[in-house]
């Protein structure tokens, strides 16, 4: 009783310390000034008599918005207090952690990162009570995650109803090991195309087509998939003709019409033969033209005199060449269809620079095989595809 007294009889008072609890209060002075019955709070840094009449609204918007002298690290730091906080946000630490495996696996964090001495007291400044795991344990982490995920995908191969498509590849890396990556295709009972690499292993060699058979089985198998098996697709390698005819014999009554179909023969890599095969024709043009451009690039002197020679024939400079890469005979056709655009340019350099360019016949073959390859690039683009089926597309860009 007597409590309720004091407040009521202390009204304004009261109003005053609440409203003094305001973040915005700092930049106002302690003491208000009484005019007509109301308070007024004086501005810290400008001295402006602001009225309280409707609470500290106005007084917010003057620092946020409208106060000349404040500082602007002030005012940034008095905005940064008016955003609300999440309404009901509970933090849930293993959540938390979920989330930065999944940020350490899809950005490739390196592990020993979590030891960083700047790490720990950046996690501290955002939610103090979250520990920071160290590298062994976000190692385990990550390893915990990918064999989830991989259960994930077990069960759905489990439970399909359709077949699975595989692709398959190998080939070796700069330490001369030799890797096998099989991927797997195939529709959800939802009518929709999946595409999951589901295994990349090391095989030893020699890969022979019995080696790469029984890396195909050990997979299948692996994934309980054998009986799901409805086509392979392969480059056009002897050594998986073997393969193929291998899984046809030892799964004959699991494959779709005992494995007729079983076999196919990747159209990309097919392209690819037909391509290096016709390049041959113009090998010695091709050879003169990179030889050219190697000497081009070399040192920017020469390559300011290319260009120069371009200007002259107003044609754009360049900045640099980009010369090709063997067995990448896109990259070739680049190359070539680029050095045509700067033929005369290309010549009047190797006249001037005591180098041999490629003769008339060489160019205008390379002319027409730069046409002729050009149908080539656009048909490997569409089969090269990635989450679509391509296959309708490929014969009516072959023909
Ligand atoms: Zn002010």
């Amino acid at each position: 009783m007597s409590l309720n007294t004091s407040e009521s009889s202390d009204d304004s008072n009261s109003t005053q310390t609440r409203a003094k609890r305001s973040k915005v209060w700092e930049h106002f002075e302690q003491n208000l000034v009484e005019v007509d019955n109301y308070f007024r709070a004086i501005c810290k840094y400008c001295r402006m008599q602001l009225s309280t009449k409707s609470g500290t609204s106005s007084l917010r918007t003057h620092i946020s918005q409208y106060c000349h002298a404040i500082g602007e690290a002030e005012r940034n730091r008095f905005i940064a207090t008016l955003k609300k906080p999440i309404e009901n946000f509970v933090f849930d630490p293993q959540f938390s952690r979920e989330r930065m495996i999944e940020f350490v696996i899809h950005a490739e964090i390196p592990f020993n990162k979590f030891e960083d001495p700047y790490f720990e007291p950046w996690v501290q400044s955002m939610q103090p009570t979250l520990s920071v795991v160290g590298r062994q344990t976000v190692r385990n982490d990550c390893l915990k995650k990918y064999q989830r995920m991989k259960q994930d995908i077990q069960n759905e191969l489990e439970s399909l109803d359709s077949h699975v498509c595989l692709t398959s590849d190998l080939w070796t890396s700069i330490q001369n090991l030799g890797y096998m990556v099989v991927t797997a295709h195939y529709i959800t009972p939802d009518f929709k195309i999946k595409k999951k690499i589901i295994s990349f292993k090391e095989v030893k060699y020699p890969h022979s087509g019995f080696a790469i058979e029984e890396a195909l089985v050990s997979c299948l198998t692996e994934w309980g998939i054998r009986n799901k098996l409805f086509t392979l697709t392969v480059d056009n390698a002897s050594n998986n003709n073997t393969t193929c005819d291998l899984l046809v014999d030892t799964h004959k009554y699991e494959l779709m019409l005992e494995g007729a179909h079983l076999h196919v023969r990747c159209c990309a890599h097919i392209l690819n033969i037909l391509v290096q095969d016709g390049m041959k024709i113009i090998h010695e043009g091709i050879k003169k033209i990179r030889e050219l451009l190697k000497h081009i690039v070399s040192s920017p002197s020469r390559m300011q005199a290319f260009n120069e020679i371009a200007v002259v024939n107003g044609l754009p400079t360049k900045r640099g060449i980009a010369l090709d890469i063997p067995n990448r005979w896109n990259s070739t056709f680049k190359m070539v269809a680029e050095a045509i655009k700067y033929k005369t340019v290309l010549n009047s350099y190797a006249n001037q620079h005591a180098e041999i360019p490629p003769n008339e016949q060489e160019w205008s073959t390379a002319d027409s095989i730069c046409k002729f390859l050009k149908t080539f690039e656009e048909a490997t683009k569409a089969i090269s595809a990635h989450r679509k089926p391509t296959s309708y597309m490929f014969l009516p860009l072959i023909v």
